[in-house]
């Protein structure tokens, strides 16, 4: 094979590597905020939970307080007796306070029922936190291997870009431009095989006499359609050969 097809075809090869592992790293960066963003909601679950246990225990404190102003209450009216002085008042006065005992009955009931709820949610609250605290940890360990795995990926990017300088410096440039020029116009395929004499980056069926000469791999020849430089290799010529004898 020509010297300077060997190069570009190397040259496509870790290009294309580099390709790849660019695209595994640049998917990193936004799995690692949704993890960041599932810790933090993590911590605005736990704000809201807090808060909800202050909303409870400020429930608990008016209705204590009310429990404690109608106990004031039936106290004042308790006194009120010693001033009476007709039976029917008296009879009245017994009824109003047994009103309001009934309303005190009431309150402690749901006092106690707003003590269950503020227990219960307690309780909640510290599974949660354990929930979380455990989850949390894995998704930090991920987080953990996520920035491993990105650094490992630019590290093996950096070592593709050095290799890819010395490849490139056996070009010439006139080659090598051109060669640019066709990665980006074909979004990183410049240089591709032909396979059963189609041309892997457009599909076009190669005319025969330039597949023959692309078969003997001893110039630099393009696809007509694309313009990418195609290059044939040996072993598939066996199978193209095994396939069409069968
Ligand atoms: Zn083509």
């Amino acid at each position: 094979m020509v010297e300077e097809l060997k190069t570009l075809i190397s040259l496509q090869q870790i290009d294309s590597q580099i390709l790849f592992l660019k695209q595994q790293s640049e998917i990193i960066p936004s799995e690692i905020k949704k993890i960041d963003d599932l810790i933090s909601k993590f911590q605005k679950d736990l704000e809201n939970e807090n808060k909800k246990l202050i909303e409870l225990e400020k429930r608990k404190k008016d209705k204590e307080r009310e429990i404690e102003d109608l106990n004031e209450k039936i106290r004042k009216l308790k006194e009120k007796t010693s001033q009476i002085k007709t039976n029917k008042e008296y009879q009245a006065l017994l009824g109003e306070i047994r009103k309001v005992e009934e309303t005190i009955e009431s309150a402690e009931e749901n006092l106690l029922l707003i003590f269950y709820d503020i227990d219960e949610f307690k309780k909640r609250i510290e599974q949660n936190k354990r929930d979380r605290l455990s989850k949390k940890s894995e998704l930090e360990n991920e987080k953990r291997q996520l920035e491993e795995k990105i650094n490992r990926l630019h590290n093996e990017i950096e070592k593709l870009k050095e290799m890819r300088k010395n490849i490139a410096s056996n070009l010439p440039s006139e080659l090598y431009e051109e060669y640019k020029e066709l990665m980006k116009k074909h979004k990183g395929l410049a240089v591709t095989e032909v396979v059963n004499s189609v041309c892997q980056g457009c599909f076009l069926h190669i005319p025969p006499q330039l597949y023959v000469e692309i078969k003997l791999n001893q110039s630099i020849k393009y696809c007509p359609q694309c313009g990418r430089v195609l290059f044939f290799k040996a072993k598939e010529n066996k199978e193209e050969q095994q396939v069409s004898s069968e």
